[in-house]
């Protein structure tokens, strides 16, 4: 008995010097299996929108949306540097930079040391980049990724951080006023023309093209609610900039996307607007997962800044989808955890339980990095 386990472990020791000297072929295989880096990201941001606001929504309206058909999920905390509780300026820096900041604070640290976002680490590289929001470009979550501010309210200052910016060649949004009614006079759209810079005010005017860097302007201020006539710009126009950049972008492209009024909707605790913003995000998820299909080489990661609402959902018959209650519980931001969803190259990085300053990180590694 002892013999036999003695010739056991002999054997067993053997084995496992064999497959210490197959090592080398192990690795040649691992470097064959590894996928190949995604060459396009598109980072969609639904602000304010945890499990509650997909879910709320798809019993609403009787159907899945799509970004929960995506095959991979994972789960952030969202909690600022000072506060349990972020705001849209610490949690779009937290996602765009990787850092933790202050609430109020955008595209630095708590130190206000400024941090580079993915959009311009990205841009380094040779990439196109490009914004699509559905409020004023200046607000806290696209600015995130292009401005650097201790107080993400100073409008204006944001405005000249974009009209200087370097590293943006797109962006579809409101808040033109912001660069033209300006305390200092100044006419930041004409700089900006003189640097090569076109403007449009019609999705259907736009022309994009490789050689001039553009924006589209949807209102003076913030465009205004679906429910109050928004047109569907921001899927139409995720689709036509994804077109323009698969065309142009030899190295690829960065593209952020932000349902931005899904947490105006949370603060208001109103179910009809929140619905209605929801489906228009998820109709944008749909134009970028359409084009990452045709593509094979685009990453598309969809997440949150946080919670708007303190939102449950609360009865509802089976089938009924009208007996559904919507029940929030704050007129403000929670603490509570928000969904990542992921499709394409790298995809796998994203399952499990993190930070939202972990997702940069899983994008970097996704591109190659
Ligand atoms: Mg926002
Ligand atoms: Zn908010």
């Amino acid at each position: 008995m002892k013999l036999n386990r003695f010739v056991f472990f002999l054997s067993l020791s053997f084995l496992f010097i064999l497959s210490s000297c197959s090592t080398p072929a192990t690795e040649n295989q691992q470097a064959e299996n590894t996928p190949k880096p995604a060459k396009n990201i598109i980072f969609m941001i639904g602000d304010g929108m945890s499990y509650a606001q997909i879910e709320g929504t798809e019993n609403a309206i009787g159907k899945q949306l799509e970004m929960r058909k995506l095959p991979v999920s994972g789960t952030i905390t969202t909690h600022s540097a000072d506060k349990r509780i972020t705001d849209s300026g610490a949690g779009g820096t937290a996602l765009a930079t990787g850092f933790k900041t202050n609430n109020g604070m955008i595209g630095m640290k708590a130190d206000s040391t400024a941090v580079p976002s993915m959009l311009e680490i990205f841009a380094e590289e040779g990439k196109q980049t490009a914004l699509v929001v559905s409020c004023g470009i200046t607000h806290a979550t696209p600015a995130s990724f292009v401005a650097k501010d201790i107080n993400r309210n100073n409008y204006e200052a944001i405005a000249k951080d974009f009209a200087e910016s370097e590293k943006l060649n797109y962006f579809i949004g409101g808040a033109r006023k912001h660069f033209i009614d300006r305390e200092d006079k100044k006419n930041l759209l004409d700089e900006m023309t003189a640097r090569g810079w076109q403007f449009f005010d019609a999705l259907e005017n736009a022309k994009f093209n490789a050689s001039k860097n553009a924006a589209l302007f949807m209102a003076d201020e913030h465009p205004v609610a679906v429910k109050d006539g928004r047109s569907d710009y921001l899927a139409k126009g995720t689709a036509k900039l994804l077109e323009t950049m698969s065309a142009q972008a030899e190295k690829g492209f960065f593209m952020m996307v932000e349902g931005s009024q899904i947490d105006w909707a949370g603060h208001a605790n109103d179910s009809a607007y929140l619905v209605t913003e929801m489906i228009d995000f998820d109709n944008a998820v749909k134009a970028a997962i359409e084009f990452a299909k045709k593509d094979g080489e685009t990453l598309v990661v969809v997440t949150a800044d946080h919670e708007t609402g303190g939102l449950t959902i609360i009865n509802g018959v089976e089938k009924e989808y009208s007996t559904v209650r919507f029940n929030f519980s704050t007129g403000n931001h929670s603490a509570v955890t928000v969904p990542v969803f992921a499709y394409g190259p790298g995809s796998e990085y994203f399952t499990g339980m993190y930070d939202n300053t972990e997702v940069i990180k899983k994008i970097l590694k996704a591109s190659g990095k």
